[in-house]
């Protein structure tokens, strides 16, 4: 008899972006005519820049050719683009990494929910609150997490990130945590964290003994000099912090896939025993039996974001977001509401108005203005009472979506 895997059936049914897209097809079911603009969920919508696409031509010509073509790859990626990472991401700002540090992913969703994999069932997690679901659900999956009760989970620390403490989250007191996961600039709230505050949480790790997993997946976002773009600007970071990144947002990638995650040799995890193991090489033993590498062309199109004509591109494209999300920031606060984030990160962390909870707020918006937010509390129990925007929609919608949001609110 074939057994299920049982923790995969505590798993909450409800993911956040069916449930709105259900929601919105209710709405267009009543009112077939209605033009419904989404900054909701959060998907790009720029084309992939031209030395992106040329590089994958490339690519492309040369798999066609018997010199030329390439069939599995190595697991931790192709040099060129492991040596264009050191140089262009992490020299320029003093870290200094060695190329087996670096391991190219298929995106960092796949890395950020299959790296728990490494450690023991019973480490106690931290996530901020809210969060991207997949840090709690890849735990979930293993049995991690206790029982969900009253919206969270039993064997989970969240630690709030709200208004109230200026989205910068306490360090844990009482039972320590072991693994901690962390993302700045930070989706959904969009907001940031400061090196002094960041020192903390590897003090934090250091003390404890505790892993820091730290999701950067939007570092290309950032604009204030001072806001660190990776974990290692940090002393200390290199002996208790893996840390992922995405082309996917800085790139367009989220079709393409690939991105990268770093786990220093210093890093390592303890048996009952007390040994020390390594996790740099167990997770190249793990993604050499699971994985056979991110595609060729993927990774030459990956490289090409660090021409100059790639970064250059690339920042026109990002700098187009972040004009949206300025907009939306000054529009939305005209309007009178209260909104946080959007400065370095292309996310808007609305407040609800008068107390509406995130769901009702959602439904209001959407009949009285045909715009589609992200309810803030399917990204944990402190995302109640917030709504999340994106900014990655084109200027058109964008600003349609914010004369209908003034036009309702008079
Ligand atoms: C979008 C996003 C990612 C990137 O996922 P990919 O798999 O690389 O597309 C990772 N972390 C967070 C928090 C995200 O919002």
């Amino acid at each position: 008899m074939a057994l299920v895997n049982t923790h995969f059936l505590n798993l909450q049914n409800n993911y956040l972006f069916a449930d709105v897209a259900k929601k919105v097809n209710a709405f267009k079911v009543m009112h077939p005519k209605a033009d419904i603009i989404s900054l909701g969920i959060g998907d790009v919508t720029q084309p992939l820049c031209p030395a992106v696409i040329e590089a994958m031509h490339k690519a492309v010509d040369e798999m066609s050719t018997a010199d030329g073509f390439r069939g599995y790859g190595p697991e931790q990626g192709y040099d060129f683009l492991r040596e264009a990472i050191l140089k262009n991401d992490f020299r320029p700002r003093g870290i200094h990494l060695d190329i087996d540090e670096v391991f190219i992913n298929d995106g960092a969703k796949s890395d950020t929910g299959n790296f728990q994999e490494l450690l023991h069932w019973d480490n106690f997690i931290g996530v901020t609150d809210p969060i991207y679901p997949v840090y709690i659900d890849s735990n979930v999956m293993i049995g991690r997490c206790g029982i969900y009760q009253d919206g969270r989970w039993t064997n989970v620390r969240y630690m709030p990130t709200t208004a109230e403490n200026g989205f910068v989250p306490e360090i844990p007191q009482g039972r320590p945590v072991d693994v901690i996961y962390l993302c700045y600039p930070n989706n959904p709230t969009g907001t940031v964290i400061t090196k002094q505050e960041l020192r903390k949480w590897i003090n934090y790790a250091l003390k404890n003994d505790a892993l820091i997993l730290y999701d950067a997946a939007y570092q290309a976002y950032i604009r204030d000099p001072e806001i660190p773009r990776s974990i290692y600007e940090i002393r200390g970071a290199r002996k208790c912090a893996v840390e992922f990144h995405s082309y996917s947002k800085t790139a367009g990638f989220t079709g393409i896939r690939c991105g990268y995650t770093i786990v220093p040799k210093e890093v390592s995890v303890a048996t009952f025993e007390g040994e020390r193991i390594p996790l740099n090489q167990l997770w190249l033993r793990r993604q050499c039996t699971k994985f056979n590498g991110t595609s060729y062309v993927s990774q030459r199109a990956a490289e090409a974001i660090y021409t100059p004509e790639g970064k250059r591109q690339v920042q026109q494209t990002i700098d187009y977001y972040m004009e949206n999300a300025s907009r939306l920031l000054n529009t939305l606060r005209s309007v009178g509401y209260e909104c946080y984030g959007g400065e370095n990160a292309p996310y808007i962390w609305m407040r609800t108005p008068d107390g509406m909870t995130s769901w009702s707020f959602f439904e209001s918006l959407l009949y009285g203005a045909n715009v589609v937010c992200t309810p803030g509390v399917g990204f944990g129990p402190s995302g109640e009472g917030y709504v999340r925007f994106t900014a990655f929609g084109t200027h058109e919608r964008t600003l349609e979506a914010l004369e209908r949001i003034k036009r309702w609110n008079r």
